[in-house]
């Protein structure tokens, strides 16, 4: 059999460095791994984008690469969102049809469900109304990739998947305090309160609730989904719903991994967006029913380490 060659968009970020660690530890022979980012090609151009896949020729596409931020972000610039992923989608997945891939796994999100919903989420309810107004941007633009894989399954029979992680932390994440997502940013934070003996605050009521993934655990569900997931519906990739926390707690993980004793405030002049986007992981168990989640406070705990000890390199 010839050789598997993926190409990793967004190679360079959160999930693409989490996939990069797990393909060292898990690689197979037959497959060649490359990992892109912005500096390689700009995706939002489609010149760029056909000479990235001239380039690399390959087989198997991994899409991560996206105008992504955490929830004040997308509040302070949803038309931007909107317009630079609708660029960065269309030009990948038209490369992929172009140049012959054989299969590209693409990145959504439990955000983008509707606002207004039945809870537990689950894979049949991308488009079933209307996406909570702070983020509608990224959310329209997420849902056209399924809308697209769609059509290139059903006009060109191409097997292009998405899969739909809830909200991704980990090492090498977007630390930034204004623009990262709620962990990072809280990790961030914190750091800086310790240090600088200053109260920590936490944005919003802290009430709304999450399920968190293990950026090393997503990647390894990627590589799964790569390999072996052979449908061409979407598919969550999320812990148990009885694994949602509030961001209250989840912030308390944190304090309590930096042993942080200082106060903690709540700026609650500050939106706390969707409430909660509680996702069903069924359709995932019944593929892998053993698969192990590490606990969130490990995970918390090691990214509080992996940050402390690159704080000078890490994005923020
Ligand atoms: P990230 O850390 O922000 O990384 C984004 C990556 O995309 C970087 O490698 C970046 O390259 C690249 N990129 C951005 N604009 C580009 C452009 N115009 N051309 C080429 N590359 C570009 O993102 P992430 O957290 O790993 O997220 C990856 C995917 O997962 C995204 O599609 C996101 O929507 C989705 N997702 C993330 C989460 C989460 O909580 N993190 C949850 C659900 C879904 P540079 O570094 O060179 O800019
Ligand atoms: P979301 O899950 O897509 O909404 O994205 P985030 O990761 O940005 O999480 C947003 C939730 O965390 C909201 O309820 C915010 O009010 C809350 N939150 C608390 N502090 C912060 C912070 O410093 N940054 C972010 N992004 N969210 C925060």
């Amino acid at each position: 059999m010839s050789d598997k060659v993926v190409l990793v968009t967004g190679g360079t970020g959160l999930i693409g460095t989490a996939i990069q660690t797990v393909v060292k530890r898990e690689a197979l022979p037959d497959e060649k791994w490359f990992f892109v980012s912005s500096k390689d090609a700009n995706l939002q151009l489609e010149a760029d984008t056909f000479a990235l896949f001239e380039k690399y020729k390959p087989t198997h596409v991994i899409h991560l690469a996206a105008d992504f931020g955490g929830l004040y972000h997308n509040l302070r610039a949803n038309l931007d969102v909107f317009r630079n992923n609708m660029k960065i989608n269309d030009n990948v997945l038209y490369s992929c049809y172009k140049y012959n891939v054989q299969k590209c796994v693409s990145c959504l999100s439990t955000s983008i469900f509707p606002a207004k919903t039945t809870y537990p989420i689950n894979e049949t309810m991308i488009h079933s109304g209307p996406p909570h107004q702070s983020d509608f941007g990224y959310s329209y633009a997420k849902r056209m990739i399924d809308v697209m894989n769609r059509g290139y399954n059903v006009q060109h029979s191409c097997k292009f998947v998405s899969v739909v992680p809830t909200n991704v932390f980990g090492p090498f994440d977007n630390f930034n305090l204004e623009d990262g997502n709620v962990m990072p940013a809280t990790i961030h934070k914190v750091f800086c309160s310790k240090r600088d003996n200053l109260p920590f605050v936490i944005w919003g009521t802290g009430s709304p609730r999450r399920q968190f993934i293990y950026s090393l655990d997503l990647a390894r569900l990627f590589l799964w989904v790569l390999r072996e997931y052979d449908d061409v519906s979407p598919i969550i990739l999320s812990v148990g719903e009885e694994d949602e926390v509030s961001i209250k707690e989840a912030a308390e993980m944190v304090i309590e991994a930096f042993d942080f004793k200082g106060k903690v405030v709540f700026d609650t002049s500050k939106s706390d967006g969707q409430f909660k986007k509680t996702a069903h992981n069924g359709k995932l168990r019944s593929y892998l029913p053993d698969f192990k989640f590490t606990p969130i406070k490990q995970a918390i705990k090691e990214t509080v380490d992996w940050f402390t000890g690159n704080f000078e390199t890490a994005r923020k």
